[in-house]
């Protein structure tokens, strides 16, 4: 196979064995690579009452068939298996790991099994050791990437680690590689602390093989001009997710206080403030051409150089807590990337218990302390608190599920989705939206897809989805369905979201990679197949249609701002989804007929 080394490593840490696997060709067909390819690998080990903490479970890492090419902010890798929250995780990172990884001679590893003590692995070359990672446990995730290069002595090793939340079990613990790239989202820092795996480190110099060069370099100089005329593509690599703020703000999809409102002095928290009050130096993942990636001079709290945050971050730790200290919110991301802990969940948990706390359902007795909004420096403290589980740092350490459940706090209230907590796209700005965060496979997700970006005008011609009326959905559920199929084929090429490359052009990559002719019918059909096995998988663990909810708490009218009077009905929307999902509106599963089209009648035994 071209595009693809044709094997994976399972590792056992029980046992402390590496054993090859192949990687099937029809199989790389059929579910690409990265997270699709997860989801085909694990789907047998993935049983219904299986632990996500226990050595049972399985963590993949993956990559994709463009990983180590010269695809655009193509090479990002994939850490997927059962999440932390009992249902299917995914999470994808930048940087240059996950070519590290590839070039060590893998399409992935697949990580089961608990190791007595700490250890890392150690990929390279075509084999794979179990490392004493002893001395490392405690660390940073900073200074464990420094310490396992110095270690490792061989340049061009790159690193994917946990830190302390993952080592204590943080339900939202992420993994943290590159310096400040993260695996944010679905708690796997977590499951790697459950196996006592403090890191995966990696390197080598297997080549990727590319069927059809002159193809390629056609394909690569299209999607390189396309990109080149898109203002989305300058914007982010002047100012990064960040620019997206104030845009962001003026159509009331930035959050503030726990989701009660929109309305804030948002220039506190803006690029440009950002960019007037410290000196800004960007860098990109391997082969991006936008640079998203953002460092500024900080000269506080002994720190000199630090990553920005990044949207999801300045508005999770930032507004949604009340918070408008500029200062505290690029210490509190920094914070987090040390510790390994997603700043989506870790920012809801902190605003969720300071809304709680205003209302009188957490008291100061139970938190040890006031939970005012807005208190930046507070909020850095408990970033502490949760990561090494002290005080009330512990109960936050769990989600706002089980926050809510400690304090018996009512369900609608609860800015969750399958475990997963709200991101800062405000549904009620894009409804789209909130029927993305209802049915992603992982729980809220503003990734799976990224209806927003449709709606804001970047429509796909050749695949007939166009932006409409933001608020409301009729009619246009078809082709939301067709652009989260679409997202999945994204995910599973490890293609960065950011990258304004069409379809078309993502084809023809791929062809002139693999040297397969693939129709995108055909491609499309393998994004929509890769949902359906993952929602059989989540139907395994249980999940069913009163899964797929959105908590009043997000749906509900605001009193002012852009989205003002505006309320989210999910039910209508919902029922559509499902007739265009070939869904059972009862059971929440896919119908065997729907199944055996996407050539997965094998699964459907399995759920019937
Ligand atoms: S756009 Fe940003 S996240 Fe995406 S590949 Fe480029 S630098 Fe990485």
């Amino acid at each position: 196979m071209k595009g693809y080394h044709g094997k994976i490593l399972k590792i056992d840490l029980s046992y402390g064995s590496s054993t090859p696997i192949d990687l099937k060709e029809e199989w790389a067909k059929a579910y690409i690579g990265g997270v699709g390819l997860a989801a085909k690998l694990l789907f047998d080990q993935i049983t219904p009452d299986l632990d996500p903490f226990s050595p049972e479970n399985y963590l993949a890492y993956l990559t994709g068939p463009f990983t180590g090419t010269r695809v655009p902010s193509g090479s990002r890798f994939a850490i997927a298996g059962l999440s932390p929250n009992g249902v299917w995780g995914e999470s994808t990172s930048g940087g240059h790991f996950g070519v590290a990884l590839k070039r060590a001679g893998f399409d992935g590893v697949l990580i089961t099994g608990k190791a007595e003590k700490p250890v890392y692995i150690w990929v390279h070359d075509g084999e794979a050791e179990i490392k004493d990672a002893t001395h490392l446990w405690g660390k940073d995730c900073y200074e464990t990437q420094e310490i396992i290069k110095k270690d490792l002595g061989e340049k061009g090793v790159r690193v994917s680690c946990i830190g302390l939340a993952g080592e204590n079990l943080v339900k939202y613990a992420c993994v943290i590689n590159d310096a400040g790239r993260a695996a944010g989202r679905c708690g796997f820092g977590a499951v790697m602390g459950s196996k006592n795996l403090k890191a995966v480190a990696a390197h080598g110099d297997a080549k990727v093989e590319i069927a059809d060069e002159e193809k390629f370099d056609e394909a690569y100089n299209t999607t390189m001009r396309t990109n080149q005329a898109n203002p989305f593509f300058h914007l982010l690599g002047k100012y990064g997710t960040l620019g997206y703020l104030d845009m962001g703000f003026l159509l009331g999809d930035v959050p503030y206080k726990y989701f009660t409102g929109t309305v804030f002095p948002a220039e506190n928290v803006s690029p440009t403030t950002l960019m007037e009050r410290y000196p800004v130096k960007g860098y990109a993942c391997f082969g991006c051409p936008i640079g998203c990636g953002k460092r500024v001079r900080y000269n506080k709290k002994g720190i000199d150089e630090v990553d920005t945050p990044e949207y999801e971050t300045i508005v999770a730790l930032g507004p949604l807590c009340g918070n408008l200290d500029l200062d505290e919110l690029i210490y509190a991301n920094h914070l987090c990337n040390a510790y390994g802990m997603d700043t989506i969940s870790a920012g809801v948990s902190i605003a969720f218990s300071m809304y709680l706390f205003e209302k009188g359902v957490i008291s100061e007795r139970d938190a040890g302390m006031r939970l005012e909004w807005g208190d930046g420096e507070r909020i850095s403290n408990l970033i502490k608190m949760i990561a090494k589980r002290e005080g009330f740092g512990d109960v936050l350490a769990e989600g706002v599920r089980a926050i809510a459940a400690k304090f018996r706090v009512n369900e609608e209230e609860v800015a969750e989705v399958k475990g997963l907590e709200v991101p800062m796209h405000d549904a009620r700005a894009f409804f789209g939206q909130g029927l993305g965060y209802a049915t992603s496979p992982r729980g809220a997700c503003h990734n799976r897809p990224d209806w927003f970006v449709v709606e804001l005008g970047t429509g796909i011609q050749e695949l007939d989805i166009s932006p409409g009326e933001r608020f409301n959905m009729q009619g246009r559920v078809s082709s939301f369905v067709k652009y989260q199929n679409f997202r999945e084929v994204y995910n599973s090429l490890l293609l960065c979201m950011f990258i304004q490359s069409t379809p078309r052009e993502v084809l023809d990559l791929f062809n002139s990679i693999t040297g397969w002719n693939l129709s995108m019918e055909e491609f499309v059909r393998a994004g929509e197949r890769m949902f359906n096995l993952k929602r059989v998988i989540n139907n395994l663990r249980g999940i069913t249609r009163k899964d797929d909810k959105l908590p009043r708490i997000v749906t509900a009218s605001l009193n002012e701002g852009p989205t003002a009077g505006k309320s989210l009905g999910l039910e209508a929307m919902l029922r559509e989804y499902y007739e265009f999902r070939g869904w059972d509106w009862e059971s929440g599963k896919p119908t065997a007929q729907k199944l055996n089209e996407l050539g997965l009648g094998d699964v459907a035994e399995k759920i019937s």
